[in-house]
């Protein structure tokens, strides 16, 4: 089997990794050669930090594995062909695609082969040669592997622009049910929080910081949205963690979750809104409207809800409010909260005319703001 062939078997199913709206499948605009066509699903999408998309090789070093996650189509105890890249294959055929400008990053992940640490090793390899023997200086994405030391943490940060700790379910109960042999509080919390530690002796050295995320399986646990949101924003206080992803369920055929029915994507939309107000908008955990069962109202957007069920904090004094009640109008983003402020300091704002141009969704808006303690009046020829 030649390179290519083993990165078209792997491209399937690495797609189940994570699918959002930071990480799209391969993009319309690439045109494939028709030899490699079949490298398609191997292709995402990413926004990086500045704004700009790039496509990326998304793909495993080795589809083995030694572990039985339930949710997951690489366990060892389910029956498929199955290949491994040597670092130096892998190295290079990334090299190949690289140069005949297909991809501009890679996101290497790797079923655990043989012990945790000798496959992050094997990962750590493969960066390293990139970096050192081709002289790449693009964008890598590495994947941790559950239980790894802090070394290994911090060799793999040396490499790549960010790394993925996995933590797939918020607390142990759920992750019992999902992946009963990993553990959450000894084998993949501590490696976020050394990559925080990690990150600030690299600030103190003058050096970029490595972008950090996790991802979660939601609806294959029972879990509800608080549990996620609540570990979430703990990660976020106490780690710094860049980003969390967020990928419905949805079965895999042959594992022990293949008769649960696929989660809803609402749900992991609403579950990215929530991620965005805490991390952009400075809103609390407790902040959010969960319902009775503790999720997120699929049928409303969360800041409109919030809003809607703090009747006595708006409408909101445009002249007035500070920038974290301005955050919390509907239709307002952190960019039009600045451009606010900075007009405010050149005088008062009148009416929406005075908002032309800020970027605000003035329909959403509108209902939430006074002007010199008057209701706008909606104009939606101005936006
Ligand atoms: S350790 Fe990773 S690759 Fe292996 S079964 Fe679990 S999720 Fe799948």
């Amino acid at each position: 089997m030649d390179t290519i062939q083993k990165l078209e078997l792997l491209g399937g199913d690495t797609r189940f990794e994570v699918q959002s709206a930071a990480e799209k499948a391969c993009p319309d605009y690439l045109d494939l050669p028709a030899k490699t066509q079949g490298l398609k699903d191997s292709l995402s999408t990413v926004i990086r930090g500045d704004g700009k998309r790039m496509t990326v090789l998304k793909t495993l070093l080795s589809s083995y594995c030694a572990r039985n996650c339930f949710y997951c189509p690489w366990r060892r105890g389910r029956d498929l062909p199955r290949v491994q890249f040597t670092p130096e294959e892998m190295a290079s055929a990334f090299m190949q695609m690289h140069q005949k400008r297909l991809v501009e990053g890679l996101f290497l992940s790797s079923g655990i082969h043989g012990r945790a640490s000798t496959t992050q090793d094997r990962l750590i390899a493969t960066a390293d040669l990139l970096r050192h023997k081709h002289g790449y200086r693009g964008y890598i994405h590495l994947k941790i592997m559950p239980g790894v030391d802090r070394a290994s943490v911090e060799a793999s940060m040396r490499l790549a622009d960010r790394v993925s700790i996995n933590l797939e379910a918020p607390n142990p109960a759920r992750l019992e049910r999902l992946a009963p042999e990993k553990n959450l509080f000894e084998q993949l919390m501590p490696a976020l929080y050394w990559a925080d530690e990690i990150n600030q002796q690299r600030r103190a050295e003058g050096k970029r910081a490595v972008s950090t995320t996790t991802q979660f399986v939601v609806g294959a646990a029972g879990e509800s949205d608080r549990e996620i949101i609540t570990t979430v924003a703990q990660l976020a206080r106490e780690a710094r963690l860049s980003r969390a992803y967020f990928s419905a369920f949805h079965p895999v055929p042959h594992t022990p979750l293949d008769g649960l029915l696929p989660e809803d994507p609402r749900r992991e939309h609403r579950l990215y809104q929530s991620d965005f107000l805490l991390r952009q908008y400075a809103f609390a955990a407790d902040e959010l409207v969960f319902d009775a069962s503790g999720n997120l109202p699929r049928a409303m957007d969360p800041k409109l809800l919030y809003a809607l069920r703090h009747p006595e904090r708006f409408p909101l004094e445009i002249n007035r409010a500070p920038r974290e009640a301005l955050l919390r109008v509907p239709g307002i983003g952190p960019r039009s909260v600045e451009r606010i402020l900075q007009m405010r300091q050149r005088g008062r704002l009148q009416d929406l005319r005075d908002l032309k141009g800020v970027g605000l969704a003035a329909q959403r808006a509108t209902p939430f703001l006074l002007f010199n303690g008057r209701r706008p009046h909606m104009q939606l020829s101005l936006f």
